[in-house]
This record gives structure tokens, sequence and C-alpha cells, in this order.
């Protein structure tokens, strides 16, 4: 669905579909260079980066494997909890790989900088990470984040995998909600 099917539900549109279909394509050129010949694993966080990872992997001219991590997070809420827990592991042995983490969003980098510990510890050959969209509080958080979708104001937005309560994941547009879908 896009923003105009569900008009009523939201406050206004931060990027559009179009928007963020040319900025994927952008940061596929830069992968596809960047990894050259070197078959990256692609990890990607559920369920959040269900969609990045899927158009990003398709917008790329060179090979790539694919696997999922889930972490705990926000919840059914709009605060982060604070509370980082491995739901899912990886499938895939990262040691040796060159590793790519396909974030949905980083708010205060406080699961990201977790997950890069966690996975660093794993031996892999290089670890990077690629966030489709971040929040400015990240920007003071310890963790280096190579590829930028969009850098957002901090508001809790929804669509393009991100979900407030489990819905509007499937939105093709990022917009934020109308006040009385909270209360
Ligand atoms: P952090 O640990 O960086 O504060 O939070 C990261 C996680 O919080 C994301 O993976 C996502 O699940 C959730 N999150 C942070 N900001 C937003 C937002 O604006 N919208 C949605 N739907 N989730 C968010």
């Amino acid at each position: 669905m896009d923003a105009s099917d569900i008009e009523g539900d939201l406050a206004h549109v931060l990027l559009t579909e179009e928007q963020v279909r040319q900025r994927v394509a952008e940061l596929a050129r830069q992968i596809d260079s960047h990894y050259a010949g070197k078959d990256p694993l692609m990890v990607g966080v559920l369920n959040g980066a269900m969609m990045v990872m899927s158009d990003l992997t398709r917008a790329m001219k060179s090979h790539c494997s694919v696997d999922w991590m889930a972490i705990s997070s926000y919840g059914s809420g709009t605060k982060s909890s604070g509370v980082v827990r491995i739901l899912k592991d990886l499938t895939a042995d990262i040691n040796g790989r060159d590793v790519l983490i396909v974030e949905d969003i980083v708010d205060t980098g406080l699961t990201l900088s977790y997950l890069v510990q966690n996975l660093q510890s794993r031996g892999p050959t290089s670890l990077e990470v690629l966030t489709m969209f971040r929040k400015p509080d990240a920007m003071t958080a310890n963790v280096a984040v190579k590829y930028v979708g969009f850098d957002i104001p901090n508001e809790f937005v929804v669509g393009y995998g991100l979900d407030y309560a489990g819905r509007y994941r499937n939105l093709t547009d990022v917009a934020t909600l109308a006040p009385h879908i909270y209360e």
C-alpha cells in the first residue's frame, strides 16, 4: 500500500517510494564497487530490514549471500527499551567473510553497537554497516556506519519495513503517524 491508501493514519510523508528507490540504486552501485569480486555476506536485521535487503540485493549487479538475525528492540512502543537480545542467530559462519550488516534504521545506535561487537568477535575479514535511515542521536553513538540511505529528523517513522505495533511495514512510502494512532 502507499500513503494515499491510508491517508487518515498518517501525519506526513517524509520520503516517497520513488525517492527511496533511487537512493537504494545509488547504494547498490557503491556496494558493487566496494565489494567487487568478494561475494559479501549481507546480514539483515529482522524484521525491519526486509524491504531494504530485498531491494538492495536485487539492485546489485554482483554476487552476494544473504543471512538474517533477529534481535529485540522497541517492542510495540516508540521508545528504545535498552534491552538487546538475540532472538534468531545467523545460519552462516562469518569467520573469514566480508560481512555487511543491513539495517533499517539507527536511532540511538544501541542495537547496532551491540550487533557490531557481537559479529566482530566471530572473526569476519571485514565488517561494515549499511542503514537505510539514520536519526540525529546516532551521530553521538560510537558506531561507524559506512553507508547511510537518508539522515532523517528525530521523529518516529513507519513504512518501507518499519512498523508501529506490527503494522505499516508494507507501506511503500516513509511517513510519520497521525497522533490518534498512538492514542
Ligand atoms: P536504536 O537501538 O538505534 O535506538 O534503535 C534501533 C531500532 O529501533 C530499529 O532497528 C527499529 O526497530 C527501532 N526504531 C528506531 N527508530 C524507529 C522509528 O522511527 N520507527 C520505527 N518503526 N522503528 C524505529
